[in-house]
């Protein structure tokens, strides 16, 4: 039995020239040899939808295949009326250059000889709030990809050890053609032995084994910004993987991640805190010591101030990111009730009360 064409392209029988084109494009693409590099299957597969395509596609030839059935028993190669010219892509009623040109375009195939740029790198990063308040310097040890000295990311021995490619004569693509029963057509695929490069190494460089990248943990000082907050990311120009064939280097994103402080917390530029206070300090009011960023500082409480004031410190939170200014330092006052009196304390307090009723004063509703 034959092949149905039919059921390689997934169309209907009446279907369109259109449809036909649009199963091929999308059929050709999957099993592209050049993006099915692992699968040997997939070369076997692209065969037989070009050759359903360049029959199905061709009025002439689709209306001889539709007669005849999905047999071609009694039409074998030689023995039909019909002409094997090689017909090539261009008879096939389709645009086939449009269709490798999507290839191409997407860096695939004949355009993925030479130079490729190096993979980008993450590094996740913990830091303080006080280096994210006031910038710091970091050294940090990424393992990556690295040109190898030894041959300069040749992955030669030395120059003469880089020949040209005696599979595709330095072309890098192989054109294979296939016979059918209705004409030759020829297909290009990536040359297996050089990999489209058009060159291979005759004698491989001994230190990374002809890859022309070595594994290295690369030291990189890494200059935390003023008013860098939680995900921000820093992009390191360069310091991905190295290209491979001496492409560009990749880069490096440092993603910040701010540990949680045991004091403050952030909320864009501005940083809060809670202080406790006594009920004495808050009545009478006084002057205390809290926590900034850059260390302790006094606070004046006036008499009489109740618990959850804010008092707000103008420029003790984040600078801005991007020099707009620098946040404040937001200190919610709690006001704590005494526990565990001692006799003295209990008496005076009750003494304290017995006088607020008299005079009706804050705790008068009690
Ligand atoms: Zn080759
Ligand atoms: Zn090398």
């Amino acid at each position: 039995m034959a092949k149905d064409y039919y059921k390689i392209l997934g169309v209907s029988e009446d279907a369109s020239k259109e449809e036909i084109k649009k199963a091929y494009k999308s059929l050709a693409k999957k099993y592209h040899p050049d993006l099915n590099k692992t699968n040997p299957d997939s070369t076997e597969k692209f065969k037989e939808i070009n050759e359903a395509a360049s029959v199905l596609g061709d009025d002439k030839k689709r209306a001889q295949y539709d007669r005849f059935g999905n047999t071609t028993e009694g039409f074998g190669a030689g023995t039909s009326g019909f002409d094997f010219s090689d017909f090539g892509f261009s008879d096939f009623g389709f645009d086939f250059e449009d269709i490798f040109d999507t290839f191409f375009s997407r860096g695939f195939g004949r355009h993925s000889r030479g130079p490729r740029r190096g993979a980008d790198l993450r590094y996740d990063m913990e830091i303080t709030l006080e280096e994210a308040a006031f910038g710091a310097k970091k050294h940090i040890s990424v393992p990556r990809m690295e040109k190898c000295k030894e041959c300069n990311g040749t992955g030669a021995r030395s120059g003469s050890d880089i020949v040209t490619c005696d599979k595709c004569n330095g072309s890098g693509h192989i054109q294979q053609t296939s016979r059918t029963p209705f004409g030759i057509f020829s297909t290009t695929t990536v040359c297996p032995k050089c990999h489209g490069e058009g060159k291979t190494i005759k004698n491989p460089c001994p230190e990374c084994e002809g890859t022309g990248r070595v594994h290295h943990d690369r030291k990189i000082e890494i200059t935390i910004p003023k008013g860098i907050d939680n995900n921000n990311e820093l992009r390191i120009a360069g310091g991905g993987e190295a290209g491979v064939q001496n492409g560009s280097p990749g880069d490096l994103y440092v993603v910040i991640h701010v540990k949680p402080h045991e004091l403050f917390e952030r909320k864009e530029n501005d940083i809060y805190l809670e202080m406790p206070v006594s009920f004495a300090q808050s009545a009478l009011g006084s002057e205390i010591e809290v926590p900034t960023l850059k260390g302790k500082a006094k606070l004046k409480i006036p008499a009489g101030t109740q618990t959850h004031t804010i008092f707000r410190m103008k420029g003790n939170g984040i600078p801005d990111l991007h020099g707009y200014g620098t946040g404040s330092q937001n200190i919610k006052l709690i006001i704590e009730t005494p526990t565990r009196l001692t006799s003295k304390q209990r008496e005076l307090i009750e003494e304290f009360e017995k006088e607020s009723k008299k005079k009706k004063g804050i705790f008068s509703f009690l």
